[in-house]
């Protein structure tokens, strides 16, 4: 039974890189994916792809043509994607099933999709929704959210990030694992224990407060995380997110070295099954 695996993440976080890790990973163990490019600006993938934006749409063009910025640029080429996608499907349905006049051809069994390196431009327009839902209306389809450890270790950017996945997780409805990435420069064990010890993030808010500049200062604003507002908001929302993490996996990987896969792909197993469980009925109830 095939899955797809979509990679999200902010600009930056490794998507690209982590991309070509599973790629890797996957042609080791003689299972090559079907690999879907959907970001337009990138200037060289790393790996190949069976389909490719860049193939059907031109962004230098698109944004020229338009008069369009970056931004505008990416969305433009979505949106024009997006009435493809139907093909796209026909594609991976053929793809993924035996094809009775080619029995040495073996089904493919993961779909693999970057996405562009401005994570709003997909989970937020009209055509990524478009494209998400296709999929998932057709394969267990799994996000993977892809995280920068490195600049995540702080209190506030690791709340912040973990806000964010959870307003994806809403927005997309499909199971999502956590991929704490380069961990070859910092190790994601402060994240497994902030997620897992509710008592261990409070300590280290507070502990962030007291080394904050602002509460530091005579006469403070009185904004600190462990008093008035601040400190109430941030309570209630940690504890939202103790709610959050129960849903997810988190795993801990390089894709620079290749490190924490195999982990990953158990991941995968989990929540594709957590998919056919739970999110499959939803989605026809929706339709
Ligand atoms: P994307 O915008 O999310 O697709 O991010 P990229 O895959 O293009 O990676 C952004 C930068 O992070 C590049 O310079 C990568 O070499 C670097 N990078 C990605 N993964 C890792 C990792 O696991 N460890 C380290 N040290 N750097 C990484
Ligand atoms: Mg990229």
């Amino acid at each position: 039974q095939p899955v797809a695996i979509v990679c999200v993440g902010m600009a930056g976080s490794g998507k690209t890189t982590f991309m070509q890790q599973i790629n890797a990973h996957l042609h080791g163990k003689k299972e090559p994916p079907y690999v879907i490019n959907l970001d337009p600006a990138v200037t060289h993938a790393p790996f190949e792809s069976n389909i490719d934006i860049r193939d059907s749409v031109n962004y230098k063009e698109v944004m020229k043509q338009y008069n369009l910025g970056p931004n505008g640029g990416i969305l433009t080429s979505l949106n024009l994607f997006a009435t493809k996608v139907d093909q796209v499907v026909d594609l991976l349905e053929k793809r993924t099933t035996p094809d009775p006049a080619n029995p040495a051809r073996k089904p493919i069994t993961n779909i693999i999709v970057d996405t562009p390196g401005q994570i709003e431009v997909f989970v937020w327009s009209a055509s990524g929704t478009i494209l998400l839902e296709s999929l998932a209306s057709s394969f267990p389809t799994v996000i993977a959210y892809i995280i920068d450890t490195p600049r995540t270790s702080s209190t506030s950017t690791f709340m912040s990030n973990m806000l964010y996945a959870c307003s994806i997780l809403y927005k997309t409805k499909l199971p999502m694992i956590l991929v704490f990435n380069k961990t070859d420069v910092k190790d994601a064990s402060f994240a497994k224990e902030w997620m897992t010890d509710y008592d261990a993030f409070q300590a280290a808010l507070n502990e962030d407060e007291m080394n904050n500049a602002f509460g530091g200062q005579e006469g403070g604003d009185g904004m600190g995380s462990g008093s008035g507002y601040m400190g109430s908001l941030l309570n209630s929302m940690s504890l939202m997110l103790e709610e959050f993490y129960t849903h997810l996996s988190m795993v801990a990987v390089s894709s620079l070295y290749g490190t924490g896969i195999d982990e990953f792909f158990e991941a995968v197993k989990e929540k594709a099954e957590e998919f056919k469980r739970d999110y499959q009925p939803e989605l026809e109830k929706r339709r």
